[in-house]
């Protein structure tokens, strides 16, 4: 590529409403342009990037025994009517009408469509295990879409889904998971760590996310640093089984109501034991009343010092707006979705310390929140002064605490989906079972800036090398007035791409300065510059994007040296 012919659209100012550096980098390299709300274009320049991204993901997707597909972005409401999902899933869902006034929405996640496919193209053993993938725009209606691309409302997924004829299939498949989301990032060059999660609106049992650490990361990690114990302090690792919850946006209205029901009762309900149900709130949401408080020992201990008092909260809102208003959160922060609601509730009736130990206490723990996007940032402290330092579940050590970008994510599904659509095969004795998912997501647009939250300094970008917008900058001094610059450019140029190496040209008519702080800006890895007074000495001259001073390159040596 020559800059020349290639579109640069660089600035030396960010826009002003840009917070995190990656979100302003990205707009000052001229990687994205903001349309509107959480939507991006993205640029000549960030396309490269995101391709990149791409090709990594989808080659270790490949490598795994993945097959890719392309499903629809636009979804009929019946199959999440089907699914149960198309009124509890909230807000964040995109619903739209066609000219007949049909409804359908844009998908945030595929769970439903595959399955579709599955029930109608798998009928026997022999067809399993089998694992899609695609790689295809989503759309999430974000409460607060900020940071650019890394929580945009339309953004690239890699989402993938299993299908199997029993657990073990399904765990082996989970574990290949694993491995290759390792194997991406690792590739990808980013610092990471797999912990253990909440399985979110998505639900199943089993799940982890992939962090990408960084301190601006919305997401808070507690781990071992003795060993591998992580988890996200949003997981919900200890709550009892799905079954034995309510469905999401089950009224509670006939087993919890406020002076009418026991604790038993509730107890027996939720299927926990009585003395981990301590308080409950009744808030009425859009499917009538709905939540339910669950605390740890520590409440529990906090009833026997008789400072709780009474298993229901005597508190009834009466309105969504009513909640919003007395816990402090923005609308739509609060989904329909019972299990969400009582933990951002939850911090009007506790205190923060209270908040924390219930999160990560042995019995109960806390899920649906991401802290500094649900809850203020000064959370963060808080959080860390009552984890760091309490002992590790496992054992091994004192917790630490990091934040982390999710850029991943991999669930075990069961059969939630494959039950609620009927997706059957016969097994080897010809009796028909339900199949097993499992299903795996990577946030391929999300990660271009989790790359440059990693990796920048105060002159821009730096790239890893793998997803780096061009592997190495020619800049040639000159180009445009002097013909022995332009030819030992375009020699060097020439051999470089024979050798497959992903090379720009800067052959543009522009001050030395400007061309080196371009290249430095968009995070290209490695330069070399030609110029009239090292070609004298037959030099050019190498340097790393990283490295203080340049070193000299004996030109006739170059193009072998640099492969
Ligand atoms: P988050 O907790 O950040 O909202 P999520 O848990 O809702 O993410 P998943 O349903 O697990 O997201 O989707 C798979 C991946 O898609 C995530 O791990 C993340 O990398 C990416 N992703 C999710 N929401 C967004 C978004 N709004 N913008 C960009 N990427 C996103
Ligand atoms: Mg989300
Ligand atoms: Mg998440
Ligand atoms: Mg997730």
């Amino acid at each position: 590529m020559r800059t020349s012919r290639f579109f640069l659209s660089t600035s030396k100012e960010a826009p002003a409403e840009a917070e995190l550096v990656s979100h302003k980098l990205m707009l000052r390299a001229g990687l994205i342009k903001r349309l509107g709300s959480g939507l991006y274009t993205w640029m000549p320049l960030g396309l490269r990037v995101l391709r990149k991204v791409e090709a990594i993901v989808r080659e270790e997707m490949d490598r795994a025994g993945a097959i890719e597909l392309l499903m629809p972005a636009v979804i009929p409401a019946e199959l999440w009517q089907e699914s149960g999902r198309w009124d509890v899933f909230g807000p964040q869902m995109l619903k739209i009408k066609d000219r007949h006034e049909r409804d359908f929405l844009f998908g945030p996640t595929h769970e439903e469509v595959i399955t579709d496919i599955a029930r109608k193209e798998i009928r026997s053993y022999r067809q399993l295990p089998v694992n899609f993938y695609q790689i295809q725009t989503k759309f999430r209606d974000e409460i607060r879409p900020r940071f650019g691309v890394m929580r945009a409302r339309e953004f690239l997924m890699k989402d993938a889904y299993s299908f199997h004829a029993d657990a073990a299939s399904l765990d082996e498949t989970y574990c290949a998971m694993y491995d290759t989301y390792s194997r991406i990032f690792t590739r990808l060059g980013l610092k990471f760590r797999a912990v253990a999660a909440d399985t979110g609106a998505i639900g199943g049992s089993g799940s982890h996310e992939f962090h990408v650490l960084a301190d601006s990361g919305e997401d808070a990690i507690a781990f071992c640093p003795n060993s591998d114990y992580a988890a996200n302090v949003e997981m919900a690792e200890a709550l009892p089984p799905t079954g034995s919850r309510p469905a999401p946006g089950q009224a509670m209205q006939e087993v919890a109501t406020p002076g009418k029901h026991s604790i038993a009762e509730v107890s027996a309900f939720l299927g926990v034991p009585a003395d981990k149900v301590v308080k409950t709130l009744i808030v009425k949401g859009e499917k009538g009343l709905i939540a339910l408080l669950l605390r740890g020992d520590h409440a529990l201990n906090e009833v026997k010092a008789g400072k709780l008092t009474g298993v229901f909260s005597p508190l009834t809102f009466a309105s969504d707006a009513e909640v919003h208003a007395a816990v402090g959160c923005p609308p739509g922060s609060i989904g329909p979705v019972g299990l969400k609601l009582p933990i951002i509730a939850d911090r009007a009736l506790m205190n923060l310390a209270d908040f924390v130990c219930g999160a990560n206490a042995a019995g109960y723990h806390l899920t649906g929140v991401n802290f500094g996007r649900d809850l203020p940032e000064p959370m963060f402290a808080d959080i860390r002064n009552v984890v760091e330092g309490d002992p590790s579940p496992d054992g091994k050590g004192q917790l630490g605490l990091c934040r982390g970008i999710e850029v991943g994510h991999i669930f075990k599904l069961g059969t939630k989906y494959s039950e609620a659509l009927q997706a059957k095969f016969l097994d080897e004795q010809g009796k028909s079972q339900t199949m097993i998912m499992g299903c795996y997501g990577i946030g391929v647009s999300r990660i271009v800036a989790a790359a440059i939250e990693q990796g920048h300094d105060e002159r821009g970008i730096v790239f890893p090398p793998s997803i780096a917008p061009f592997e190495l900058a020619i800049v040639a001094l000159g180009y445009r007035k002097n013909p022995a610059v332009k030819e030992a450019a375009d020699a060097l140029y020439n051999q470089l791409k024979a050798a497959d190496i992903d090379v720009v040209l800067d052959d543009r008519d522009e001050r030395p300065g400007v061309m080196f702080a371009d290249m430095e800006l968009i995070g290209v890895p490695h330069r070399v510059v030609v110029s009239e007074r090292g070609l004298k000495e037959g030099q050019l001259e190498y340097q790393g994007r990283q490295d203080a001073t340049a070193t000299k390159l004996p030109q006739a040596e170059a193009a072998k040296q640099i492969e």
